[in-house]
């Protein structure tokens, strides 16, 4: 019987220590939570930050930290091991075993990769393997890198069909306002709609060593809240992190509820899996008849488009005031635009992203 299931991330800034090494202690609290819910009946994915921070701790000899592409994803390599290395003993003080997953923004994108990375992860269940997932920064396209594992946590989320995303890091959720410059800052417990009051208060953010920030947070819980996941951004360091902030008491954390009206996996898919390969703009009618009766795209409505997408390629939707409302599957490429299907989208194959 499973009782709901769970994506847990931890970030750079958590998993590492101060001079950039695997930080064994929170590892090994946030193991004996996983593996108490999983006994509770729960399946649990773990994403992982880290790799970069604890290879270049290793390979660095002192130096600054790289910034090249190459480089940080050789080094990379080097902090994967030792990653996992850690984890593996933490997971194995706590009673369970672990298995290695790196997922790429490709894996994301093809629809049959994807479904195979999810069998894979439910094997793992099955095996009662708790998987640990991280980016393959060591092959993935610097054009295309996800680059935070913020978003690469809520695709999983999606991709597993949790119930649950915990986001663990080095505050205690979203506070009104950034406590270094502001003391009366308070934590958000709650937050039932991520609107722009709630985006301006996340700024641009960032922590020292970590790529995410609190923006890159609430990307990912706007996208998991969407497909369903109830969202809960937590402190790493503190006891029981994971029990914490699922356990939704006062000052656990916040909490992003998920919609009720969640996007089928497969729109969820659309939405914020596959990359987009081109912009089609579309006029008044035409949004009109999207984005209030629920109809295809047709070609009388497409006033431009450009990118250099085939059929079956993702592409974003703008209406005449330029902004983002949609984004879908095209039926028609962009070289035989004019001869092709007269239905540009059709509705199975679109997401409206301007919902309330
Ligand atoms: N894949 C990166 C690493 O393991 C993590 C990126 C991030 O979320 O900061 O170093």
């Amino acid at each position: 019987m499973t009782r709901g299931s769970a994506v847990i991330k931890i970030g750079t800034s958590s998993v590492t220590n101060e001079v950039g090494g695997v930080d064994y202690d929170v590892l090994v609290n946030v193991a004996a939570d996983v593996v108490a819910l999983r006994d509770d009946g729960w399946t649990v994915v773990v994403v992982t930050s880290g790799a970069i921070t604890a290879g270049w701790a290793d390979v660095g000899g002192g130096r600054r930290r790289p910034t090249d592409a190459a480089t940080l994803q050789a080094v990379s390599a080097v902090g994967q091991p030792l990653l996992m290395h850690a984890w593996r003993n933490a997971f194995q003080e706590a009673g369970a075993t672990v298995g290695q997953v790196l997922l790429a923004p490709l894996d994301f994108s093809h629809r049959g990769q994807y479904l195979h990375a999810r069998g894979t992860l439910e094997a793992l269940a099955d095996l009662h393997v708790i998987a640990i997932v991280n980016e393959n920064d060591a092959v993935a396209d610097e054009e295309i890198r996800f680059g935070d594992n913020d978003r690469l946590a809520a695709l999983v989320a999606n991709l597993v069909g949790a119930t649950h995303l915990v986001l663990l890091t080095d505050t205690d959720g979203l506070l009104t306002a950034d406590p270094r410059l502001d003391p009366t800052a308070t934590l958000i417990e709650e937050v039932s709609a991520i609107d722009a009051t709630i985006e301006e208060l996340a700024g641009r953010s960032r922590s020292g060593v970590g790529s995410g920030g609190m923006s890159s947070k609430l990307a990912a819980a706007r996208m998991a809240t969407w497909s369903g996941v109830t969202t809960v951004i937590a402190a790493a360091r503190v006891a029981h992190p994971v029990k914490r902030a699922l356990g939704a008491g006062p000052g656990a954390g916040t909490t992003f509820h998920a919609r009720t009206d969640r996007l089928p996996a497969r729109k969820a898919w659309i939405a914020f899996a596959v990359a987009s390969r081109g912009t089609l703009e579309i006029n008044q009618g035409a949004m009109q008849a999207l984005e209030h009766h629920g109809r295809s795209l047709l070609r009388v409505g497409v006033v431009g488009y450009d990118g250099g997408f085939v059929e079956g390629d993702a592409v974003e939707i703008v209406g005449p005031d330029r902004e983002v409302l949609a984004k879908g599957l095209v039926r028609v490429s962009a070289d035989s635009f004019a001869d092709g299907d007269d239905v540009v989208v059709h509705r199975d194959d679109l997401v409206l992203l301007r919902r309330p």
